[in-house]
């Protein structure tokens, strides 16, 4: 199989992360994109996170009607965080002979010398770097040359770094927080069941 992960906290999920998958899928004929909601305790210094089972809901709310597009319990399993380098471990030998292929915006692969064993990362999985605009795509960490991924990118069998220009989708789960915080209008940017359950649970109000 041809496996597609997209990490996040998913504070709500968005439009953003749906594009991001919707062009990695379509990129390298992905059979799955699995969604990993992260598993945060509630009480992280900066913010409040909300609770791993809205944000889980509201991902299989999101992912619902599309048919490649699976949601996955691996870290929210746990009922503690976990490393990505350890999900992917767990995934190998979950789905062994299969392809992965780590999704990322710019932003999270600007940062990533500060994962867990991020070297190991390199061997583990290809990445998809999506352009989030406003962070500018690092060149200089991958073992790799980067490739450019678009509608025709054939994936080579051994890992490789992948760079998407074309993915222009500036929201983030904290813009949408912002707006909803002060009684905005997000559903430009999510779903409608995505909005009807924050409404339900006065998530962000
Ligand atoms: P927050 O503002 O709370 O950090 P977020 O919008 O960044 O939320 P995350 O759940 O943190 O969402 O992101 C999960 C993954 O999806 C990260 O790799 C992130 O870079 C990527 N991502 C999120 N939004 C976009 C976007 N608009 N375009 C491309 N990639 C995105
Ligand atoms: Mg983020």
């Amino acid at each position: 199989m041809r496996i597609a992960i997209l990490g996040g906290t998913f504070d709500p999920i968005h439009n953003g992360h749906l594009a991001a998958a919707q062009a990695v899928a379509e990129a390298f004929d992905i059979d799955e994109v699995q969604f990993i909601p992260t598993f945060l305790p509630p009480h992280k210094p900066a913010r409040t996170v909300t609770s791993p089972f809205h944000r889980f809901a509201m991902v299989a709310l999101a992912t619902a009607n599309f048919e490649r597009f699976k949601l996955s319990t691996i870290e929210v399993d746990c009922l503690e965080a976990r490393y990505s380098v350890h999900t992917l471990k767990l995934m190998h030998k979950r789905y062994a002979d299969s392809w992965f292929v780590f999704i990322a915006g710019t932003d999270m692969y600007e940062q990533i010398e500060s994962w867990k064993e991020y070297r190991e990362l390199f061997d583990l999985t290809s990445f998809a770097v999506v352009n989030r605009p406003g962070f500018a795509m690092r060149g200089d960490v991958a073992p790799v040359e980067i490739v450019e991924g678009h509608a025709k990118t054939r994936p080579r069998a051994q890992p490789g770094v992948y760079y998407f220009p074309t993915v222009e989708c500036d929201i983030s789960s904290t813009k949408i927080r912002e707006e909803l915080r002060r009684g905005g209008d997000a559903r430009r940017w999510i779903q409608p069941t995505v909005q009807a359950y924050i409404n339900k649970h006065k998530l962000y109000a």
